[in-house]
């Protein structure tokens, strides 16, 4: 190494530890717990933090350990994602939207060491949840205040309260030196059969992309902001927007998880948000909300900026936010990419109808972020705002690999979501889309075989496989058909062994609770569309395409 370099300091969580006990430890958080509102300073979070450091030291979890929340946004669940990485262990924020026997199976495949839940999770699906056994220790976060609805501790498990849990313990914690490659979370992510499929975010992966929402061009997160994170925590941390509050020293607002409209005005009222985000679902709903109570415009004056995410918006729903002042900003990402990859900022070279005509756009790549559109065989696609290919990312917070335990102890390097070429390696996104000259980019349709509803995935294949099962079925699809409320719906298509009237309203009558014991109820399709035979592409496939195609609205 030449003699003379820049300091080498490791890209780590403690960098954000480190500058809010400097700065910020007066900012706060508050959280719309639903018995009341919440709030605290971050001083008292990284003191908190250090009491859970020291617990989890105490039950035994060391470096590289996993440690599973399943929980709302709040500020415990805050803590828990500054304590748990900065400690050196491996925070795996689970999607509480899942069945019980779903969670276990994360539980089991993470190998976490130690559960956090929320009282009301707990109380819900706790008794669903077959706990593997090495998960030892379970901690009920009060996010309702009463004790005596959580269910009882497990055989060889101990079972704590949070506040309780925390007391005893001290607020000095002797944070390690990590090296920036450790690992700070894990997500996982839909897979097409069901199957999630773990992300490992790095400290330096995080690090980088919160800094990356701090850019004018990326979120333009500042510290005289006020965010209020409306996507869950369990979502690709909340799409890097806590981590990015704290790095900035903008105050939080967390709702809990009370997305609905008279919520979040009530917490953007409280809170003086500035800037929400969420998917497009939630503001939908908002909008409506907005139209039909004119007082409540007066109540979140303070709010400004709405990055929007995880679906595609339309015009009038730019428009209709613009009419009240408030700008949004389309933006895409995923879960493999930490997740923020596109945001549709306005470039200046652009005409007055240019702009206009790329404001429902995904945008361009935020810095850091390389993109490229590529044909079936891997050539890049002429950028001409109509050319369709797969979207492919190369960036230092999109993942290389999934993590996959067995392929990981058999030496291998599993599926065919990543290619290298060009020098780097490229997440294929499953994402079909065009770019402009300007660079542009257009999701114009989706590769992979799944179902995005009001932000959280819905796997066809493994709805076809139960629908498979049906004594009368002889073939089945599940699709997507546009909705206006919660983007997209699965609808079932289906062809029975005999086209009867009487088989219809026996599969009509029973499809139902046959899927209830394998999907929450979120999943199941409420549509059936019966056909006497499902399209077939050249290679005797099932034709989703055409069957999709049929489900969009007439022009
Ligand atoms: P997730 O990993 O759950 O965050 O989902 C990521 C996927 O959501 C992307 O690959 C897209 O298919 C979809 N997505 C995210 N943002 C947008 C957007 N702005 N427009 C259209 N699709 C989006």
């Amino acid at each position: 190494m030449l003699a003379g370099l820049m300091q080498n300091v490791p890209l780590t969580l403690n960098l954000i530890r480190e500058r809010v006990a400097d700065l910020y430890p007066n900012k706060t958080v508050t959280t719309r717990y639903p018995h009341a509102i919440h709030v605290i300073g971050y001083g008292e979070v990284l003191d908190r933090a250090g009491h859970i450091a020291n617990f989890l030291q105490d039950i035994g979890i060391t470096r590289g350990e996993r440690v599973a929340t399943l929980a709302w946004n709040s500020h415990r669940h805050l803590e828990l994602y500054m304590a748990v990485p900065c400690m050196g262990a491996v925070l795996h924020t689970i999607n509480a939207r899942l069945l019980g026997p779903d969670i276990a199976r994360l539980l089991d495949h993470a190998d976490d060491r130690a559960l956090f839940v929320d009282r009301s999770i707990w109380k819900t699906i706790g008794h669903e949840i077959d706990l593997p056994r090495r998960v030892r220790h379970v901690v009920v976060m009060e996010d309702e205040p009463d004790q005596m609805l959580d269910p009882p501790a497990r055989a060889g498990t101990t079972q704590a309260h949070y506040e309780d849990m925390i007391r005893p313990h001290q607020a000095a914690f002797a944070w390690p030196v990590l090296s920036e490659d450790e690992v700070a979370s894990l997500c996982y992510t839909s897979g097409t059969t069901g199957n999630p499929k773990g992300v490992l975010y790095s400290h330096r992966s995080t690090t980088l992309h919160t800094l990356a929402c701090l850019f004018a061009d990326g979120i333009a997160m500042r510290e005289r902001d006020v965010c209020l994170p409306a996507v869950p925590m369990f979502h690709a941390n909340a799409w890097g927007f806590p981590y990015a509050a704290l790095m900035a020293g903008a105050n939080l607002a967390l709702p809990c998880r009370q997305t609905d409209p008279t919520s979040l005005v009530e917490l953007i009222e409280a809170a003086h948000v500035t800037m929400a985000t969420a998917v497009p679902t939630v503001w939908i709903g908002f909008l409506d909300h907005l139209r039909r109570d004119a007082s409540a415009l007066g109540r979140i004056s303070s709010l400004k900026r709405l990055p929007v995410g995880g679906a595609a918006i339309g015009r009038s729903f730019i428009d209709d936010f613009t009419r009240y002042g408030i700008e949004d900003m389309h933006c895409w990402g995923m879960t493999e990419i930490s997740p923020l990859g596109l945001t549709n900022v306005e470039r200046s070279d652009l005409d007055d109808a240019q702009v206009r005509e790329t404001r429902t756009a995904q945008g361009l790549p935020i810095p850091g972020c390389r993109l490229r559109i590529v044909d079936a065989d891997g050539a890049r696609c002429v950028t001409d705002g109509k050319m369709p290919g797969e979207l492919q990312i190369s960036s230092p917070w999109a993942a290389g690999a999934y993590f996959d335990r067995a392929a990981e102890e058999k030496g291998l390097h599993p599926e065919g979501s990543f290619v290298v070429d060009e020098g780097r390696v490229w997440l294929r996104t499953g994402d079909i889309a065009t770019s402009d000259p300007h660079g542009y980019v257009r999701i114009v349709d989706r590769a992979k075989d799944l179902i995005k509803s009001g932000g959280e995935w819905i796997s066809s294949q493994a709805l076809e496989l139960q629908l498979m099962n049906h004594p009368d079925v002889r073939e089945a699809a599940v699709v997507a058909r546009p909705d206006p409320k919660w983007q997209e719906r699965p609808v079932i298509c289906v062809a029975l062994h005999e086209d009867t009237k009487e088989l219809r309203e026996r599969f009509q009558q029973d499809y139902g609770s046959a899927l209830s014991e394998h999907f929450p109820k979120w999943q199941i399709p409420q549509e059936v569309v019966f056909l006497t035979e499902l399209p077939k592409g050249k290679t005797g496939k099932i034709d989703k395409i055409a069957l999709r195609t049929a489900m969009q609205p007439a022009q």
